[in-house]
């Protein structure tokens, strides 16, 4: 069954709502593949979801960066999943490495917050990735199947979930993954999801590869044929991103 390709925007912890309303311009006025090719979707900073959500092109979509592990209540500084869902915000990015390590978030907990997100309605961006000393280590397979296993322990059904793999050596560096990297685990975790979950969820769940993906190396990437889109952070911020979406057809 064919895998939609899929291109997501992590904008992190950056813009001011005048930088916001100019990337939200330059994503409205670009010619890009149709939907029936590619599912885009934007993840702005929580304070900004509102005014992006109201101003994006109807065929773009929008992802929080994060949700609560639980029903919302008394946990100060946290947005809950059921929040999102009354705003209309379909999508939501979990488990990102920056949370892992800065946020001290356990492959338990990203798993616990994956499996209440997708209960409560919502899609979701699950991420997963080794660490350079991991690689080097010779256990990047190890790593990415135990944070997807704290995935697939917490969650039957796959249909709302996107993986996307992003070794932690490769985010913000430059350093991006080779081609041949990439389509090394995508394959090694597609054949994992078919052991572990089932072969319809493994020749189903999109695979998307984040890390210095930028407009010049993303057309070589996206031809693997388990990498099924992106994950992109700094080139998201620019118009360039629409390079990337391009890399689709
Ligand atoms: P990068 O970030 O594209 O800036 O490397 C990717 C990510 O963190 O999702």
């Amino acid at each position: 069954m064919a895998r939609k390709f899929f291109v997501g925007g992590n904008w992190k912890c950056n813009g001011t709502a005048e930088e916001v309303k100019k990337i939200v311009n330059t994503l409205n006025e670009a010619q890009v593949p149709s939907q029936d090719v590619v599912e885009v979707v934007v993840s702005p900073p929580y304070v900004f979801l509102p005014l992006v959500k109201s101003t994006l092109r109807s065929d773009f979509f929008v992802a929080a960066q994060n949700c609560w592990v639980k029903k919302g209540g008394a946990f100060t500084g946290e947005v809950s999943a059921e929040m999102l869902v009354n705003l209309d915000i379909p999508w939501v990015i979990l488990g990102h490495s920056e949370r892992r390590a800065i946020l001290n978030e356990s492959s338990e907990f990203v798993g616990d917050k994956v499996a209440y997100a997708l209960a409560q309605g919502l899609k979701v961006i699950a991420c997963v990735g080794e660490t350079l000393e991991e690689r080097e280590a010779g256990s990047t397979m190890d790593v990415v199947a135990a944070q997807t296993k704290a995935i697939a322990d917490r969650v039957t059904n796959w249909s709302n979930v996107v993986i996307a793999y992003e070794p932690v050596w490769a985010i913000g560096t430059g350093k991006v993954a080779s081609p041949a990297q990439a389509q090394e685990v995508h394959d090694e975790l597609r054949k994992w999801l078919a052991k572990n979950v089932s072969a319809d969820v493994a020749a189903t769940t999109r695979i998307i590869y984040g890390g210095s993906v930028n407009g010049g190396n993303c057309k070589e990437l996206g031809g693997q044929a388990d990498v099924d889109g992106f994950l992109v952070g700094g080139a998201s911020l620019k118009p360039e991103f629409i390079d990337i979406i391009k890399a689709a057809e």
